[in-house]
């Protein structure tokens, strides 16, 4: 199978750049072994305090909008956190002026939102909470079985008895100015959350819950469902194994899906990810990246590469591949011709490209931009 350009990694920066490729008629395919780390994702995209034009078309016509205002966003455990560019739905949390009294529901036997931690917080910011249970005869059958009862099951069940939601926490409010859901609402339907908004007669915001998170896993859905709109391939639970390389450049992969067929492309790009997602691997003695073995970026003393202070920044978290300044994997120093390595896998600290979400989208935009000058240049 031949395709002008082959991404190892279904995650947000392999899914942005093939969504790049593909709008400009390049034919793609991405090979992802499984989950990434949208599934976790806060909703938030860290180093980024506006979203370049670009950034906000591509993900607009995937049917997610975005915005950024200064402030800070209340965190699952109650904390607060400077707020980045966020997702539509993500709220800014609450200054006092905001809101004074809070009411928080949460749902009979879903034990993923931490109410009390998150009415701890808030009343250190003197605000008053009353926390509240909403028993829904929906989420029995869930409840059954506690490995059911998280969110994206209950998300499946919302987009369906959403207004029942709002007629409970109508009953329940008193003299609330803020009413705190749980974020488990518009998985498939993005509307509810804004619908839910307007049918509850106080300030609503949804708070996170512990993983999987909602707004992830429906903005990676929302991006695959453009992607392969556009005409991507999308090899959903395949892996990368190695790939065939000739005086630097590679000419295919090899899959441990498709036995002897190899994926051949002009071009590759590696977006999978950091220790995580298994784009790097770790042992006792070293750190390597399994597919092209590029060259990694890491301290050779064992003993540097975390810090015990388990809150303090963790050296092994800048840990990653080496590339040239057009992001080509380098191998023994020399870049790869036609290999470029994007998104969490990268190492150092690349100031132009930031971190987080951020650094995943930026980089997939400047591989994509190299592909696209590399093959006009050839026309
Ligand atoms: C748990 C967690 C939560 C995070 N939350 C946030 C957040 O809220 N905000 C923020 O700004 N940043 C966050 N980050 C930082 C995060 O790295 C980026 O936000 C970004 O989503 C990373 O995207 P990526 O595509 O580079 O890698 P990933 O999302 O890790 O995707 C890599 C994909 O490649 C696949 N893969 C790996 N090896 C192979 C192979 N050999 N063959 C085929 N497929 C393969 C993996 O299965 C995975 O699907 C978080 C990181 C983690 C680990």
């Amino acid at each position: 199978m031949k395709f002008d350009t082959v991404i190892i990694g279904g995650g947000l920066a392999g899914l942005v750049a093939g969504i790049s490729l593909q709008r400009e008629g390049r034919g793609t395919a991405i090979v992802s072994t499984g989950q990434n780390a949208l599934h976790f994702f806060s909703g938030t995209f860290e180093s980024l305090t506006e979203a370049p034009q670009r950034m906000t078309d591509l993900f607009g016509e995937a049917g997610i909008r975005l915005h950024y205002r200064p402030g800070v966003r209340l965190m699952p455990m109650g904390t607060f956190r400077e707020s980045a560019l966020s997702l539509e739905d993500v709220d800014l949390f609450p200054s006092p002026e905001f809101a004074r009294k809070v009411l928080i529901v949460n749902f009979m036997g879903y034990h993923d939102f931490f109410s009390s931690f998150l009415a701890e917080g808030l009343e250190k910011q003197g605000m008053q909470c009353r926390i509240r249970l909403i028993n829904l005869p929906e989420m029995d059958k869930l409840e059954q079985s506690p490995s059911e009862m998280r969110s994206v099951q209950i998300a499946r069940t919302m987009d369906r008895i959403w207004e029942k939601v709002v007629q409970e926490v109508r009953v329940l409010l008193k003299d609330e100015d803020a009413v705190l859901l749980p974020q488990v609402f518009g998985l498939q339907d993005t509307a509810v959350p804004g619908r839910i908004r307007q049918g509850i007669p106080a300030r609503v915001v949804f708070a996170g819950t512990l993983p999987p998170s909602v707004p992830g896993i429906r903005t990676q859905m929302l991006l695959k469902r453009r992607y392969e709109v556009l005409g991507g391939t999308y090899l959903m639970g395949d892996e990368a194994l190695n790939a065939h390389v000739h005086e630097g450049v590679v000419h295919s992969i090899v899959t441990k899906n498709l036995d002897n067929h190899y994926l051949e492309a002009d071009h590759f790009i590696l977006a999978s990810g950091g220790f995580f997602s298994k784009g790097l691997r770790s042992n006792p003695f070293n750190i390597t990246e399994p597919v092209f073995g590029l060259d990694v970026e890491y301290n050779q003393d064992r003993n540097a590469w975390y810090d015990k202070a388990f809150s303090a920044d963790q050296p092994y978290m800048q840990y990653g591949v080496k590339t040239d300044e057009t992001l080509h994997g380098l191998s023994d120093g020399k870049p790869f011709k036609n290999l470029y390595a994007i998104g969490s896998i990268l190492g150092g600290t690349r100031p132009e490209l930031g971190s987080g979400a951020g650094l995943a989208v930026r980089s997939a935009f400047a591989a994509a931009d190299v592909i696209l000058s590399e093959a006009k240049n050839l026309e």
